[in-house]
């Protein structure tokens, strides 16, 4: 029995339309969260029936299936109407601590909001979310979870056919900034206000004398840390659009995101992204971009004047850089071994990330072999760069700076190895588990970097393979949108 909460449904009838998932032909349960699922009440049942539930094709009936209206800037255009085109939302669920979670599908079928398209998911893109969004939260960055893995039975038409499968995901909320813009560019304020309302009661905030200014400033908070939290695994979104940034902080679309192997802040890898607009580098300005299209669907909640609540919202938006600053140096001081960096420590970080820029180092490894240099040089820290000689003066500087604090190096090792990874979710590995499913139906890869990447920071010698960054001929160069 699952027992759905259906308050989103309760929301105005223009914010979503209801839709049953369409029944797939053969459904066979691929992966299931079971921690996360008992989380959240979801009680012990054969695979058959998670199969099916987790398909669409038993509706449990606590259910209401709908699909959310949305609109978004993509790529800085606006399109008025986008929306739930392959995913429904089927109820909410509490967790243990009563927070209280949706709970989606993904791929089951056509909605009013399509637009032409299928309705439906590939299973490589099912298991990439899978695996990278289970890798983001064991890695501790804020993001939508997966649940269930289903796949149909049915072949999907790509540019190929691909199998096809259904993916559930789990989300604080998946309201996002296209979500307000919706109603905004339809003059609705009243929904505006009632959306207001229901994410922060969904968010457990207060909502204050001004309930736009508190949902504001926790999303100008939430994406201050959620973008250090990208910055410090190496981690690039790939399509920062509107709509695809959620009120919660939370990760939302894991189309053509990717973790760098060798540092580089212009990285990009997403195949529609010609002009590099989500760069590694860029991403902090586009989320600042991002709350400003917050801001002004927000304007006449704030205050009947609007002179006052474009000062109020300003001042908000303009504290952004800062408090992602502030996010940015905390993640990076501990990656430094800093039990607090400060403002003067920014130059130390600069010239680490340069050196890494320069000597095309792989950033994951270059942080975890630096906790093997804190006394005395590290022969794999400097194998690891094409050109170590930066090294040579930042190293003296950094165990300076180490020692200034105090702490033993076996406890800066041990912080140290608790912050950086040991391993991530790199692009070729992932490739590998998508192309041993889709082509051989092997899903033995893909349960075995599962497994890996629960437990990220701890060095393991059965997972010692995945550590390195790809060989030349392995390496995934571009990434492709989840459709
Ligand atoms: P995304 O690129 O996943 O953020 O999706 C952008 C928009 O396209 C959203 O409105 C999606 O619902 C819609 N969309 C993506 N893939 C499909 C599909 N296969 N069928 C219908 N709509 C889709
Ligand atoms: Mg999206």
């Amino acid at each position: 029995m699952i027992e759905f909460d259906r308050r989103y449904a309760r929301l105005p009838a223009n914010a979503w339309v209801a839709q049953d998932p369409v029944p797939v032909q053969a459904p066979e349960l691929r992966a299931f969260n079971r921690p996360l699922a008992t989380d959240l009440g979801i009680d012990e049942q054969r695979r058959g029936t998670l199969a099916e539930l987790f398909g669409g094709n038993r509706v449990p009936a606590s259910a209401r299936p709908l699909a959310m209206a949305y609109a978004g800037h993509q790529f800085g255009h606006f399109v008025p109407q986008l929306g739930d085109g392959r995913a429904l939302l089927l109820g909410e669920l509490a967790d243990r601590l009563g927070r209280w979670y949706e709970v989606q599908l993904k791929g089951s079928g056509p909605t009013r909001y399509s637009r032409g398209g299928d309705g439906r998911a590939a299973l490589g893109p099912v298991l990439r979310e899978y695996l990278v969004s289970e890798a983001m939260h064991a890695l501790g960055v804020p993001t939508t979870r997966a649940l269930a893995a289903v796949t149909t039975g049915e072949f999907v038409q790509r540019e190929q056919p691909r199998p096809g499968a259904v993916l559930t995901r789990v989300a604080r909320s998946h309201v996002r900034v296209g979500t307000f813009q919706y109603f905004t560019a339809r003059g609705d304020r009243e929904t505006v206000e009632a959306l207001i309302d229901f994410v922060l009661d969904r968010l457990d905030l207060e909502p204050g004398p001004n309930p736009a200014l508190a949902l504001f400033d926790h999303a100008v908070e939430s994406q201050a840390a959620l973008v250090a939290a990208w910055m410090g695994v190496g981690f690039i979104h790939g399509v920062m659009n509107t709509d695809n940034c959620a009120l919660s902080g939370e990760t939302i679309d894991y189309g053509p995101c990717a973790f760098m192997d060798e540092f580089d802040p212009q990285q990009v890898f997403s195949s529609i992204d010609r002009h590099g607009r989500y760069a590694y580098g860029n991403q902090p300005m586009i989320a600042n971009w991002n709350l400003a299209r917050l801001a002004e669907c927000l304007l006449p909640q704030v205050d009947d004047d609007e002179a006052a609540a474009l000062s109020e919202l300003n001042r908000r938006l303009e504290a952004f850089p800062g408090r992602f600053e502030r996010h940015w140096r905390a993640r990076f001081g501990a990656k430094l071994g800093l039990v607090e960096a400060n403002a003067d420590d920014d130059a130390l970080i600069h010239a680490w990330l340069d050196a890494l820029h320069a000597g095309r180092a792989d950033f994951t490894l270059a942080f975890r072999h630096l906790a093997d240099a804190i006394e005395d040089d590290s022969a794999d820290l400097r194998a690891g760069f094409d050109d170590a000689g930066a090294l040579d003066d930042w190293l003296p500087r950094w165990r300076t700076r180490l020692a200034e604090e105090g702490r033993s190096p076996a406890a800066v090792r041990k912080a140290m190895n608790a912050v950086n990874p040991d391993r991530i979710p790199r692009n070729h590995l992932v490739e590998r588990a998508i192309r041993a499913a889709e082509d051989e139906g092997d899903f033995g890869v893909f349960e075995r970097l599962q497994a890996a990447w629960a437990k990220p920071f701890e060095a393991d010698d059965e997972f010692a393979d995945l550590r390195d960054p790809p060989e030349d001929h392995e390496r995934v160069l571009q990434t492709f949108c989840g459709t």
